[in-house]
Formats: C-alpha cells, sequence, structure tokens
C-alpha cells in the first residue's frame, strides 16, 4: 500500500523535522508498504537530506506546466527531479478551483512529471453537485481524456498514481461506500487500460477524511493501492495509525 502524506501549506521547519525523525523510526515492511510525504516546497531538500527510512519517499505538491523560462514563482519538474524527488501531487481539488487549473494545465504538468521520470499523483474527483447529479463517470472522464491524449506520444510509462478523491470528502469527515468507491477504481481501472495502456504499473488511491478510524474498513476495498491524506497526516500518530492499522 501506498501511503502519500498531503501536508498543503501547513508544518513548519521544527515540526516537519520532527515529523520525519518519528517516521525514520517506523519499522516499515519494504516491499508492500511506501510512505511518500508531499511536504511545502521550502522544506523539501531539507526533508530529502533527513529522511531515512528504506520505506519512505519524497514528494511535492505541484508543478509547472512548462520545463524552464520566464514563469516567476514557479518550480519546475526539473527542479524537483535534481532534489530526487521521486513523486508530486498534479491537479488537487484545491488548486482547480482555488487557483483555476484547467485539465489542459494539469496534462502538461504530468508530461513534465513524466519525462523527468517523477511519478505524478494525479488527483481527480466530482464535487456535491456532480455527485448528487450522477455525473462521476462523465467529470472522470473529462479530467482524464487530456491527460491520455497528451500521453499518446510517450511510449512507455513505468508508474502513473490516480487518486480519486470526492470534492466533497476532502475534510469533510463524509466518506462514499466502499462499493462506490470500488465501482470508481473499476472504472478508472478499465479507462487506463483503454486509453493509456502505456502505463505499466497503475496505482489507485482513495483520498478524502482518510482517518484511522476508517482506514481498516476502506483497506478492504479491492483495488485500492493505497491513499491520499490530508489532515491525519498533520498528526504523526494519526498518520502512523492509518499505515500500520
Ligand atoms: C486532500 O486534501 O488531499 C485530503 C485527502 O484531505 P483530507 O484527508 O483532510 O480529507
Amino acid at each position: 500500500m501506498l501511503y502519500v502524506a498531503n501536508w498543503k501549506m501547513n508544518m513548519n521547519a521544527p515540526q516537519s523535522t520532527a515529523f520525519v525523525l518519528e517516521l525514520n523510526t517506523l519499522p516499515l515492511d519494504n516491499e508492500n508498504t511506501r510512505v511518500v510525504i508531499c511536504a511545502p516546497f521550502v522544506y523539501l531538500q531539507h526533508i530529502q537530506q533527513l529522511l531515512d527510512n528504506k520505506s519512505s519517499s519524497l514528494g511535492a505538491q505541484n508543478c509547472a506546466s512548462y520545463d524552464n523560462g520566464a514563469y516567476t514563482g514557479e518550480i519546475s519538474a526539473r527542479m524537483l527531479a535534481e532534489l530526487n524527488c521521486d513523486y508530486c501531487i498534479i491537479g488537487h481539488s484545491e488548486r482547480r478551483t482555488i487557483l483555476k487549473e484547467s485539465n489542459s494545465d494539469i496534462a502538461q504538468k504530468t508530461l513534465q512529471l513524466i519525462q523527468h521520470e517523477i511519478t505524478p499523483i494525479l488527483c481527480v474527483g466530482e464535487t456535491a453537485q456532480e455527485f448528487s447529479a450522477q455525473q462521476t463517470f462523465q467529470v472522470l472522464e473529462d479530467q482524464l481524456a487530456p491527460i491520455a491524449e497528451a500521453l499518446e506520444p510517450i511510449e512507455s510509462i513505468f508508474e502513473l498514481c490516480i487518486a480519486y478523491e470526492p470534492v466533497w470528502s476532502i475534510g469533510t469527515g463524509s466518506i462514499p461506500s466502499n462499493q462506490y468507491i470500488e465501482s470508481v477504481l473499476q472504472w478508472l481501472k478499465n479507462y487506463c487500460a483503454h486509453s493509456m495502456p502505456q502505463v505499466e504499473n497503475l496505482y489507485l488511491l482513495y483520498g478524502g477524511s482518510v482517518d484511522p478510524i476508517k482506514a481498516p474498513e476502506l483497506k478492504l476495498i479491492p483495488n485500492l493501492s493505497g491513499f491520499l491524506i490530508g489532515g491525519a497526516s498533520l498528526d504523526f500518530k494519526k498518520f502512523k495509525n492509518i499505515v500500520v492499522c
């Protein structure tokens, strides 16, 4: 299972240091467990130097759509690769909504990451309104089609993570049923097999209000390969209890 901590714009230098030092002491099963710490850009280098658990990796929370150039304030996938960042979240609903990122921006970011051998953790998911209108699969298709198109020229893609994050579940405590999540993951699996056949290893994550109480039941979902964890990843004890439950 893959456990991705999305710290968002939280934690400070001493808090992130304390978290990583505790993580270093966790005896994790290297074969079956991977923890990815997606920290704010300014802490990445420090965390990279500190991370010392064979089951853990470094991740960023965003990257630029461009390779390099006059884009003040942006951070490129090339720069993240220089820091040995193995993963990067893209298309988080907060960025889609607050920063108005489009599906085609996200497609370019996916391409940038793959070109720099960073595994994209691509977030997709419907709003509450779309959920009520039973538009989930249409929304997912609209989010994924520009990405499938952008990736078409690439012959082989080693790894892609897709995080199904219903927007109405992020930070709200509401979680869809296991059956519903499984139906979405199955749909994503079929979609990728058909539209992104060059992806060699596809990981399907669920994100939205995952906590140590709900995690054991969620882990029973057949096609689930892991979690994207927001709020509960800010507290090492809670995060650890999700990983080890
Ligand atoms: C997220 O924002 O990616 C997320 C899953 O948040 P939370 O776990 O707090 O719902």
